[in-house]
Formats: C-alpha cells, sequence, structure tokens
C-alpha cells in the first residue's frame, strides 16, 4: 500500500520547522524562499544566509558521524520566523548538497540520520500531532482498543522486512480484522514501535525525492556546489575509514566456533541445524554474499545446492540474527566450551556473543594498525 498521495495538510509552522522532510513542508520551504527572495543559487552564497548553510553542514555532518542520527535539539529557536526559516532552508540546502554529490553512501547516510532524528522525536509527540504525523506516511492508522497503536496489515507487511528482529514478523504480531497492533515492547512504548516503522517510510520517501533531484540537477549549478560537496564527501571518507565494520572481517578474525564450523563442513563433518543457521546468519552479518556463503557449505554430506540456496535466501532476507555463545554451547557449537580451543578472548567474563568476539578482535587490529602508522611515515 503506497504512501497516501496527496497527505492530510499541517499547517503548524512549528511542526514544519522540527520535521521539514515531510511532504507537507515543502509549502512552508516555498514560503520562506519567496518571502525572502531567496533561490537556490543564491543559497550557496549568500553572506546573510550563512546560518542556512552552516546548520545545513551540521545536519549532514551528524548524519555521517553520528550512529543516532541528527541531534533532536537545535541552536535555533523554531517558535520564531527567523529560527523557523534557518530550520526548513538547512534541511533543502542539505538536500541538494546530497544530491549534487551524486554519492549514494552520503545519501543514505543523510536519509538515516534525517529518519532518526524523526524516529525519537515521534516516539515523545502527542497522540493528536503523532496521528497526523503518521498518516503522512500510512494509509491508515488507529488507536485500539488496549490503547496500543493499530497499522493496517497492507503497510506493515510492506515495511516490516527493513527491520531486524522478532518483534517485525508478522506472525509474531497480533493481528485484528486485518489491523495489526503495535504493542510495547523492548522498553519502547506503542507510539515508538509505530515510530520506527515509520522511520523506514521516511527514509525510503527521502531517497526517492533525492534521486528524482538528482536526475534534474544543473552541471553549472553541481559545479558551484563543488566545494560543499567535497567537504561532506571528505569527511564521509574519513569517518568510513576510523568506522569498524563487520563487512570487513578476515577470516582471521571469525570466532572459533565459526571457524570450526566451517571445517567441519569441509571435512564433510555433519553440523546440527544450529550450527548450520549460526554459519548462514553470521555469514550475512559479516557481509559475505549468498554465493559466498553457500561456498561454505559445499561439502556436507548432504549438500544439495538448491536447497542450501532457498535456507540461505530464507535467513539473509529474514535477517536472522546470529545465535549467542550460551546457544552455541548447549548444542555443541562452542569448541571452547568444550575444551578443543584455547582463546583468551571467549573466556573473558563479557564474552556470550560470537559477534563481540568478531567485534574485538577489529577493534584489536584496527588499534595496531593506527599505532602502526606513525612509525612507517
Ligand atoms: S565462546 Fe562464544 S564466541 Fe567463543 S567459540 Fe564459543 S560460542 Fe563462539
Amino acid at each position: 500500500m503506497p504512501m497516501p498521495l496527496q497527505p492530510k495538510p499541517i499547517e503548524d509552522s512549528v511542526v514544519m520547522a522540527r520535521y521539514p522532510f515531510l511532504p507537507q513542508a515543502n509549502i512552508a520551504i516555498k514560503a520562506h524562499m519567496e518571502a525572502n527572495n531567496v533561490d537556490l543559487e543564491s543559497l550557496v552564497d549568500t553572506d546573510w544566509l550563512e546560518d542556512v548553510r552552516v546548520r545545513a553542514r551540521v545536519r549532514l555532518a551528524e548524519s555521517v558521524t553520528l550512529k543516532e542520527g541528527i541531534d533532536t535539539a537545535t541552536a535555533f529557536d523554531i517558535h520564531t520566523p527567523y529560527g523557523q526559516m534557518v530550520e526548513c532552508l538547512s534541511f533543502l540546502y542539505a538536500m541538494v548538497i546530497v544530491c549534487a554529490s551524486f554519492d549514494e553512501r552520503l545519501l543514505g547516510k543523510w536519509a538515516e540520520g534525517e529518519s532518526s532524528r524523526a524516529d525519537q522525536l515521534w516516539g515523545t509527540e502527542s497522540p493528536t500531532s503523532f496521528q497526523r504525523l503518521a498518516e503522512t506516511y500510512l494509509s491508515d492508522v488507529r488507536m485500539g482498543q488496549e490503547g496500543f497503536w493499530e497499522v493496517p496489515m497492507t503497510d506493515f507487511i510492506e515495511i516490516c522486512p527493513k527491520i531486524s528482529g522478532s518483534y517485525w514478523r508478522l506472525p509474531n504480531r497480533p493481528v485484528r480484522q486485518g489491523w495489526v497492533i503495535l504493542s510495547p515492547a523492548s522498553n519502547e512504548n506503542s507510539q515508538q514501535r509505530l515510530s520506527r516503522l515509520l522511520k523506514e517510510r521516511i527514509r525510503t520517501k527521502l531517497i526517492e525525492d533525492c534521486r528524482n533531484r538528482m536526475e534534474l540537477m544543473d552541471e553549472a549549478f553541481v559545479g558551484r556546489m563543488a566545494e560543499e560537496v567535497g567537504n561532506m564527501v571528505g569527511l564521509l571518507k574519513h569517518h568510513a575509514s576510523t568506522e569498524i565494520s563487520f563487512t570487513s572481517a578476515d577470516e582471521e578474525d571469525w570466532p572459533p566456533c565459526m571457524r570450526e564450523i566451517t571445517t567441519q563442513l569441509s571435512q564433510s563433518i555433519n553440523v546440527n541445524h544450529v550450527g548450520r543457521v549460526f554459519l548462514a546468519s553470521i555469514s550475512r552479518v559479516i557481509g559475505l554474499t549468498v554465493d559466498e556463503a553457500q561456498a561454505l557449505f559445499v561439502n556436507a554430506p548432504d549438500y544439495s545446492a538448491e536447497t542450501t540456496r532457498y535456507q540461505l535466501n530464507h535467513v539473509y532476507e529474514n535477517e536472522y540474527t546470529p545465535a549467542g555463545c550460551p546457544k552455541l554451547q548447549i548444542n555443541a557449537c562452542c569448541p571452547v566450551s568444550r575444551g578443543d580451543v584455547k582463546s583468551d578472548l571467549c573466556n573473558r567474563e563479557w564474552m556470550d556473543h560470537p559477534l563481540k568476539y568478531l567485534r574485538a578482535r577489529q577493534r584489536a587490529k584496527h588499534r595496531e594498525e593506527q599505532q602502526a602508522q606513525p612509525a612507517e611515515n
């Protein structure tokens, strides 16, 4: 079910300034531009618009560097016309920088930053205001008998595959006459849960809008944005080089349980169901493709290319989370608990998940590389 083509109007100028990504905010953004005689060209270098550009850079920098997205607080008072203008136009200017960069990674970070900020703020809105915001991104929404938000099953089914965790799987959600009930969970109330769902629609819409705008970018204008874009892409690259990513995991970083399961499979030793699902799910998390994951299974005694492919696709599509150490230990998948392998890391008190092992290995390696750098120069 798509978003409503014509969202219900929201005329509150404070709400528009707080959430300038809303489709309804287009009118407010245009109105600020007209009232201040501003166009895209003047946004780039008119002196008195420096506050707008600085705020836009903050929006983008926070999108790139902060895990939780753009800070929910702003230095500008959105109850004043000036603060409203800065918030609305800085959103537009940040979007223009992203479009002029033609950089998918920057686009993804910015969309994540704006939508995460919305996720945090919407959870605290009054129910009336929240309902109007939610209606912008859903075909319908209502407050159920138990006081929990409910959304049409069609919307839920379309959005939920993008979110990991068992809460977001339809069989785990109560459904009443075609409405999915978003009951509280994971220390979040019903409104916060729905905000999480809405975040996905906000992100998708931002990416869509930005891609459409990229198509229309004028070459000369892109040239004028070169310095602004260069600074932001530079920040992105710098941040990426200091980020530790699971997707860069080398085989030597793999936890002993993962290494043992792959070794057993390569020697045609049978691995139980828990071990196989673990291997598939951790392969996804560390960024192996389905083809690469499938290659780990080819020597399994009961190997069938078709069945393995089907099962791997199922694990990847449903974003299974790898099992933790206790489950692997109970199911004889942990060589350390059996005493077959010695590992300092696995014997630490805090070790309860193979992903922690991987993260600790990568952190240590990253630190070593950083320390080695001055010596090499
Ligand atoms: S302790 Fe945990 S991480 Fe280490 S081998 Fe066992 S299951 Fe894997």
